[in-house]
């Protein structure tokens, strides 16, 4: 995934909050980025250019903002911290990353062990439409990488639970998140069964 350690076409690359997720079209990705990150974005962005319309010169007036916009994230994060996340609010990576892994992991706990070749079909068309479909780009190009090399196995629950937990833990992987086990009974455990009493 692109960070903002990369120049975007509005903003001085030192005046990127780090985290925040740059698209392949070159500008910030909203959908790529968590909402904490993308509001620190916004309010650099601001600052950066409440002094550029004073100075007329951007790149000195990105360089004399940076202070001023170390500020600005600073209180922004300090402000993440007591104000919780509106209910209303768009999903970002993190909440659309969470509700898909959900629905995906429910529906292939639920899969029958013998499914019919129409359910196989509709299964596979579903799992295919990710890396086309999946609003952050990033995500789902790294996706789809993932399952040319890994294809998706539609043959019954246990081996489609298997093979999405593998994806998921690939994932993790690649955001320092520890691997889940991904053994039949933990994967029942989390995702069906729930906690044995
Ligand atoms: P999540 O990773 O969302 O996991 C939710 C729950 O699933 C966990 O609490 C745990 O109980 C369980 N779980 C964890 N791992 C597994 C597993 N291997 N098998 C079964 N259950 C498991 N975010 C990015 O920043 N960059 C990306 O490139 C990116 N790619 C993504 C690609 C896809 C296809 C999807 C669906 C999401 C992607 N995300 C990406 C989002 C990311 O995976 C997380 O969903 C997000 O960071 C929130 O993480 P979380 O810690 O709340 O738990």
């Amino acid at each position: 995934m692109a960070e903002a350690s990369t120049s975007s076409t509005t903003m001085a690359s030192q005046s990127l909050p780090p985290g925040m997720v740059i698209g392949p079209d070159g500008k910030p990705c909203k959908i790529c980025t968590s909402s904490r990150d993308w509001r620190r974005f916004t309010k650099v962005k601001k600052v950066v250019n409440q002094d550029g319309t004073k100075s007329g010169n951007s790149t000195a007036a990105a360089a004399a903002a940076a202070p001023v916009a170390a500020v600005a994230v600073a209180t922004q994060a300090a402000q993440d911290e007591i104000t919780p996340r509106p209910e209303n609010c768009p999903p970002d990576v993190e909440q659309l990353g969470r509700a898909t892994w959900t629905f995906l992991h429910t529906t292939a706990a639920y899969y029958p062990e013998k499914p019919t070749p129409n359910q196989r079909a509709n299964m596979l068309s579903l799992l295919r439409s990710l890396p086309v479909l999946y609003p952050c780009s990033w995500c789902a190009t790294h996706l789809g990488e993932n399952m040319k090399a890994n294809p998706p196995d539609v043959s019954g629950r246990l081996g489609l639970s298997r093979w999405l937990c593998e994806r998921h833990n690939e994932v993790n992987d690649r955001l320092g998140k520890p691997r889940f086990d991904c053994s039949w009974s933990k994967l029942d455990e989390r995702w069906k069964d729930g906690p044995a009493d």
